[in-house]
């Protein structure tokens, strides 16, 4: 075979696992990067209940404390019904206790709202906790094998880089040239080999004179039909 032609077909290959270990190494960057945004929903969700749960705390608070000063402005109420000294001011101190009561009770109904929600959150939120420690834990571990994997491809696909390096150094620089150039047309392959006498690039019939021409190896040949570089295999 032609010198160049199986630098060619070494070219092509290195090229091939190029696209291959790029192609690795979107994935493999797009994994690690879902795992990081997976841990982050986790622990987003986590601390939110969290926040909530503080919230709910200090407001059912507040309402303890609602509920703590209408109690003492009623008794005070109380205290007052005997010091009144007309029907009218009995009258208007029997509304305002049964204002107060009646925001009392709208206060007590709120904070029954706000001690289910608190109890709820917390026993839900250690086993929560768990979960979220558990599944970060799962998704480090995860992210360590794919960032090795990473790092893998990453040193090969620098050896590939010298060894195509190496290469291009002894090829010829007119057929590097097409063979870029093909690159960009065609898609797929551009070296070839003739199997049953036909191109595999094209599935045309190679003509015999050229078949002669590549079994003799002493020169570049090229499909007549799609212009790809030509190799016969085994000779
Ligand atoms: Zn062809």
């Amino acid at each position: 075979m032609h010198k160049d032609l199986s630098l060619l077909i070494e070219l092509q290959n290195l090229d091939l696992e190029i696209d291959k270990n790029k192609e690795m190494k979107e994935t493999l960057s797009s994994q690690i990067e879902e795992g990081h945004k997976k841990k982050a929903r986790l622990e987003e969700d986590l601390s939110h209940k969290q926040d909530t749960l503080k919230q709910t705390k200090k407001e059912r608070r507040e309402k303890e404390r609602g509920i703590e000063e209408f109690d003492l402005l009623l008794a005070k109420h109380e205290e007052e019904k005997y010091k009144v000294k007309s029907q009218e001011e009995f009258a208007v101190l029997e509304k305002e206790i049964s204002r107060a009561e009646k925001e009392k009770v709208e206060i007590e109904d709120t904070l029954l709202d706000l001690m289910e929600k608190e109890e709820e959150l917390t026993d839900f939120l250690p086993s929560l906790g768990i979960k979220v420690r558990q599944e970060s834990k799962v998704l480090g571990k995860k992210e360590d094998i794919l960032k090795a994997d990473l790092k893998n491809v990453i040193e090969q696909s620098q050896e590939i880089e010298d060894k195509r390096e190496k290469i291009i150094s002894q090829l010829n620089s007119v057929l590097l040239k097409q063979y870029k150039q093909l690159q960009k047309v065609k898609d797929g392959l551009v070296v070839v080999p003739v199997k049953d006498g036909n191109c595999e690039g094209c599935n045309m019939k190679v003509s015999p004179s050229l078949i002669g021409s590549l079994r003799r190896g002493e020169e570049i040949i090229y499909c007549e039909s799609c212009n790809r570089i030509l190799y016969i295999l085994n000779s």
